[in-house]
């Protein structure tokens, strides 16, 4: 028997460590709103983050999605959601880290994919934390959604990739040395989820353009960064190909599934902030009836919200243990896609409860829980949306199922209750007999 939900005492001994460096150290820095972590250019960012990264790698807590062969700790998933769910509580503490999107899953994907030299070039200094990547997928006249429509080519000139297309809501474009470019390169190939590939490009070739900043609210330009890009001839070397020849989709699975599940234990941590925000808030605000704390419907926000919190908590750290169990993304889609479902939807309610609960400052930004309910809706269209995800669980768990014979469900109780009377008939009788 091996349900267990305790955490032995030298890891719990690492969380506790955890919890009190991203109290201490980390949010104080981030209010600050001075400079963005991603920046690797700003000397705030090499002064303060990088004195806050050692910290952490003399932990032994950097780049812990990582095994290993990588430099991260291989600790597992299940560990993994435990540390998130405390890093989440911060948009920083994934940088100081190591573990922060976009550049986790571009690493993931360079360590398995790329060639020794794109290895040297771009994944040892992104793991260093010395330089920012961007992934440049999504385009602005098609649905990202569905990346088959993607419009953005990259064509073979020679000992060259010429690229041409837009992307948009390219998160820290403006800080990336390069970004790793979806584009259809077979475009002939008829089965849709062939025709792209993923090719380096390094941010200074000529050609990258960068149309305009796009602000999401709720986060603030020194929080987060989104760019408009434009790729006219951009030119790069043959070699920067990252995988084979019309292999994106395969990749960007690989990059997904981490991704996904990585937000959602990060996001465990902004829901329980919201909810000691709320409770706190009970406690202490009086009314003409009363404190808040005492009221029923004030209670019932309380108890829906823990309940939807540990509920959520126990489908991440569950999938987190299948990811560990099956070594496989793939084998855990439809658990990653409930987790995805489920994760805006409980920062959503958990956020706006206690949004609600504060009144005017509640909703106004001297409170983080506006912010925190539009990362929610973010949430809910990023890698993948809710749609889209709930479709795949649904195709999914409908596998397991098979269509009746005849027009009764297999439930029906009547026809359920003629099998029992026939199977039983024997011993009916005898005890009618007997009576
Ligand atoms: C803050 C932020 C950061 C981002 N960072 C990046 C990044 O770094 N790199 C990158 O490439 N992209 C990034 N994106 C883009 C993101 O991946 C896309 O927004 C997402 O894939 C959805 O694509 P779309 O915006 O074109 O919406 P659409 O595909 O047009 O979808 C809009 C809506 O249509 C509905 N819908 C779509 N498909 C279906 C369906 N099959 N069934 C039912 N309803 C459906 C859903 O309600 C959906 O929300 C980011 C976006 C945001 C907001």
């Amino acid at each position: 028997m091996s349900w267990d939900f305790e955490t032995e005492p030298e890891f719990q001994a690492k969380l506790d460590w955890i919890d009190a460096f991203v109290r201490d150290e980390i949010e104080p820095l981030e209010l600050l709103g001075e400079f963005h972590p991603a920046d690797k250019s700003s000397s705030a960012t090499t002064t303060l983050i990088r004195g806050l990264q050692d910290q952490v790698k003399a932990q032994g807590l950097w780049a812990c999605h990582l095994g290993p062969e990588l430099g991260g700790q291989g600790y597992g998933q299940v560990k993994l959601a435990l540390m998130n769910e405390i890093v989440g509580r911060s948009q920083w503490a994934p940088y100081v880290f190591g573990s922060q999107a976009p550049d986790s899953g571009n690493a993931e994907i360079l360590a398995h994919f790329g060639t020794d030299e794109q290895k040297a070039t771009y994944l040892q200094p992104l793991l260093d934390g010395e330089i920012s990547s961007c992934y440049s997928m999504t385009e602005p006249q098609v649905s990202g959604s569905d990346p088959t429509l993607q419009k953005t080519t990259a064509i073979l000139d020679g000992a060259e990739w010429v690229v041409n297309g837009e992307k948009w809501f390219q998160t820290n474009a403006q800080y990336a040395d390069f970004f790793i470019v979806m584009a259809v390169t077979e475009p002939d190939v008829e089965d849709p989820y062939r025709r792209m590939s993923l090719v380096i490009v390094p941010a200074e070739t000529p050609g990258v353009e960068f149309v305009r900043h796009l602000e999401v609210a709720g986060e603030g330009s020194a929080r987060t960064s989104h760019s408009y890009l434009k790729f006219t001839d951009v030119r790069v070397p043959a070699a920067n190909l990252l995988g084979e020849r019309g292999g994106a989709f395969a990749i960007a699975q690989t990059r997904l599934g981490g991704g996904r599940i990585h937000h959602a234990m990060r996001a465990i941590g902004r829901a329980r902030q919201a909810f000691d925000m709320l409770c706190e808030r009970a406690v202490s605000r009086d009314v003409r009836q009363g404190r808040l704390s005492g009221m029923q419907m004030t209670q019932e926000k309380i108890a829906d919200s823990w309940i939807e919190i540990e509920q959520f908590r126990l489908l991440v750290l569950r999938t987190a243990w299948l990811i560990d169990r099956h070594q496989d993304y793939k084998m855990v889609r439809k658990d990653i896609s409930a987790v995805k479902v489920a994760m805006p939807a409980v920062l959503h309610n958990v956020a706006q409860r206690a949004m609600h609960l504060h009144g005017a400052l509640g909703v106004s930004d001297e409170l983080p829980l506006a912010s925190m309910a539009h990362i929610a809706e973010v949430m809910g269209i990023v890698d993948g949306p809710t749609e889209v995800h709930k479709i795949l669980l649904a195709r999914e768990l409908l596998k397991n199922y098979t269509p009746v014979e005849g027009p009764w469900p297999t439930a029906h109780i009547p026809t359920r209750r003629e099998a029992a009377r026939e199977k039983y008939a024997e011993l009916l009788e005898h005890q009618v007999a007997s009576q």
